[in-house]
């Protein structure tokens, strides 16, 4: 196969592709497209699609797809050959500009949330030329935005380039502030670290929890969970390994920039990370990534699941969200810089941020809400469902120097002006020691820690970036045209500081103290479930911050809130079905044939001799017989509860009865389950347990 830089990128119509293939007036044409955003006209696409095409073909293709990312949070394709008759009875090969730009698949089953009635089938996707096409199989895969014949979004892709290009916009207007006029455009980096786990397919066989909801419903604890540390950043199983080569082999040649790779703190738990790039492409990535892992996994007799709490008892899966600004000139606006006006410019950026992250907790919580996530927020392994912000002990010295106008120790400059001192560079070390904070300053980004693993990472840089283009937006028409720039500055930098300090918190953010200050002393928002959460993505300052930056319809908001919803709901509709089907037709069966046979050889021994107790056995049945009497009944009560859903007004009101109701359930059935499964013998219980899936991969 060669070396990596030789296949990296090999199936990707990416930069050096479009120069060879591309003439240098198409080509310059479309990179003003990519780099500036300017309209592509159909003769530039048509060239651009026959040579789209020809590179795909001479790889192999017989297909192209609009790749498009629909709200049910995984990737959609609808493969169309490139075969067009010709008149002499064969076929050609052909690949049109109007359908490299947009096609309409009939879209009737995606959701949609009442925006397009199913009648209306179609929606359209569009072509989004700032993300590479790439090769799939025998496919070209050409990434798309997806939208209703009205003009809705549909999927997550619209909204985070209408994110991008807001904070685009507002960050340009700063810059210009500070006379730099020759930045043409800022864009937002990210690198998002996904973590998953692998356990043996033929194990994921035998449990229908794994299969129908990605998550074990039942298992019992293990006798070794992860209390030993010894999995994390050990040595790689082989299989694991094998695994891991060939997931790199196929990310690079499909231009991803898989960079680290380790194992993570539960046992058969692992860790990727890429090199950050800009978010669009970095999210695209990711759902990329996503889906390898899983194809690759199933060709080393491997399962990999992305879920967030695949496993009871031991940490979760997350998706660690590392966030940046910078221009097309290469600064990155949350790098501290060298001189003083740099130093100014930078902490007006991370002022954005802080006012930013503030104003809308609530929009950072919506955005990694989920049923699968509110198992892992606040369970001592991620950080709480409260959002608060970690700077470090140097920044905020800093911070707190502006604020009192006081002296910075730091800088041994005597007072802390802006424009005036310089910052101390700071040290990436001294500030990325506090991993439990949900949004933490690492030196250079932030590193958005509350995203759950199988999350699309375009939600959560939806609402980071539209939240910081709106603090900058502020800060702008406060700043344009005033007379005294330095002052007004200052005090607006301060301002911000005493504002909102109050979400700044550099201490241990699992402790138990912290949400108590959090909520009570503090004010900051506590919303532990997807219930609790999503109805305030209505708010009216959501709605009119989100709808004033052209990022969202108000429409579009209520057909999110809607799928969001329907989402959390029928995901645990799915698990409360499947744990009452296997706690009926699997559990408590095996647990009546051991107690049986236990009776049985109870029944025998005293045959043999009538004096014995049989007290062993008696025991046994008759704490088996209680579970089973009790698993039962639970799983009755269950099942009532979900038939009362349907007396729901409105979807608000079910994941209420979800949250309050089905949820304590399950738990409760969980739990007379999981102890029968210690009081049975393992020869009779019908599924691989925590032991076996947790540390059972040869
Ligand atoms: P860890 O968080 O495990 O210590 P790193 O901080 O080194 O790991 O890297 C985490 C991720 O942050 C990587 O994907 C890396 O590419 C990304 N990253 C580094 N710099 C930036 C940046 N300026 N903007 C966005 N992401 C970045
Ligand atoms: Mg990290």
């Amino acid at each position: 196969m060669g070396t990596v830089t030789d296949y990296f990128g090999s199936l990707v119509f990416d930069d050096r592709v479009m120069k060879a293939t591309l003439s240098a007036k198409v080509y310059a044409s479309l990179k003003k497209t990519i780099d500036e955003g300017t309209e592509l006209d159909i003769g530039v696409a048509n060239a651009v699609a026959t040579a789209m095409k020809d590179w795909a073909v001479s790889k192999g293709a017989t297909h192209y797809t609009h790749w498009f990312q629909p709200l049910t949070g995984i990737t959609a394709e609808k493969h169309d050959s490139f075969i067009t008759p010709s008149p002499d009875g064969g076929v050609i090969m052909e690949f049109s500009g109007k359908e490299l730009i947009k096609s309409e698949p009939d879209a009737s089953s995606f959701p949609s949330g009442g925006l397009r009635a199913t009648f209306e089938a179609r929606g359209y996707t569009a072509w989004d030329p700032t993300s590479y096409a790439f090769i799939k199989g025998k496919t070209l895969c050409i990434p798309t935005a997806f939208c209703s014949y009205g003009g809705h979004a549909l999927d997550k892709k619209t909204p985070l380039l209408r994110s991008m290009e807001a904070l685009n916009k507002q960050a340009l207007r700063i810059l210009r502030l500070f006379g730099n006029d020759s930045v043409k455009r800022v864009t937002s980096s990210v690198g998002p670290e996904q973590e998953y786990f692998l356990i043996t397919k033929e194990m994921y066989d035998q449990r229908p929890d794994l299969r129908f909801t990605g998550r074990t419903l039942f298992g019992a604890k293990p006798p070794k969970g992860q209390e030993m540390d010894d999995h994390y950043f050990g040595v790689i199983k082989p299989r694991v390994a094998a695994f891991m080569e060939e997931l790199n082999d196929e990310l690079w040649k499909l231009g991803i920039l898989a960079k680290t790779e380790h194992n993570e703190v539960a046992p058969a738990q692992h860790e990727l990370a890429p090199i950050y790039t800009t978010t669009n492409i970095a999210t695209d990535h990711n759902q990329l990534t996503m889906e390898v892992m899983q194809k690759v996994a199933s060709r080393h007799g491997l399962v990999c699941l992305l879920h967030e709490k695949p496993f009871a008892g031991v940490n979760g899966s997350g998706k660690h969200n590392n966030w940046s600004i910078a221009t097309d000139a290469g600064q990155n606006l949350l790098s501290p810089g060298a001189t003083p006006y740099e130093n100014a410019q930078f902490l007006l950026f991370l002022c954005a941020v802080i006012k930013a992250v503030d104003d809308y907790q609530d929009l950072l919580r919506i955005s990694v809400a989920t049923a699968g996530n509110d198992h892992r927020l606040g369970a001592n392994e991620a950080p709480p469902a409260v959002v608060s912000i970690f700077l470090g002990d140097e920044l905020n010295a800093v911070l707190e120097a502006i604020e009192t106008d006081t002296p910075y120790k730091g800088a041994e400059k005597t007072q802390m002006k802006l424009g005036v001192d310089v910052l101390p560079k700071f040290n990436r070390d001294t500030t990325d020691r506090n991993r439990t904070s949900p949004f933490a300053f690492t030196g250079n980004k932030f590193e958005f820690r509350m995203l759950g693993s199988s999350n699309s990472i375009a939600c959560a840089n939806i609402m980071l970036n539209t939240a910081v283009a709106e603090s900058l937006k502020i800060y702008a028409d406060r700043l344009e045209g005033v007379e005294d720039f330095e002052t007004a500055l200052h005090e607006m930098i301060q301002k911000t500081i005493k504002d909102h300090k109050h979400i700044i918190f550099n201490g241990n953010g699992y402790d138990e103290s912290w949400i108590k200050e959090a909520t009570e002393k503090r004010g900051l928002l506590n919303y532990r479930t997807t219930a609790d959460c999503m109805p305030h993505l209505l708010d009216k300052k959501n709605v009119d911050m989100l709808t004033s930056h052209g990022v969202f319809t108000e429409a579009e908001l209520k057909s999110r809130y809607e799928i969001m919803l329907e989402n959390y709901c029928k995901t645990i509709i799915i698990e409360a079905n499947t744990m009452v089907d296997m706690a009926k037709t699997q559990i408590a069966p095996a647990i009546e044939s051991y107690a049986a046979d236990i009776a049985k050889a109870a029944a025998a021994k005293k045959s043999l001799d009538s004096a014995l107790t049989c007290s062993y056995e008696t025991g046994v049945v008759r704490k088996l017989s209680a579970l089973t009497d009790r698993i039962a009944s639970k799983a009755e009560e269950l099942e009532t509860a979900l038939i009362s859903l349907c007396d729901a007004e409105d979807i608000g009101a079910e994941s209420i009865m979800i949250r309050d109701t089905v949820l304590g359930l399950m738990g409760e059935l969980r739990v007379a389950c999981d102890e029968a499964e210690t009081l049975t013998a393992k020869t009779y219980w019908p599924m691989p347990t925590y032991a076996d899936l947790l540390f059972g991969m040869k």
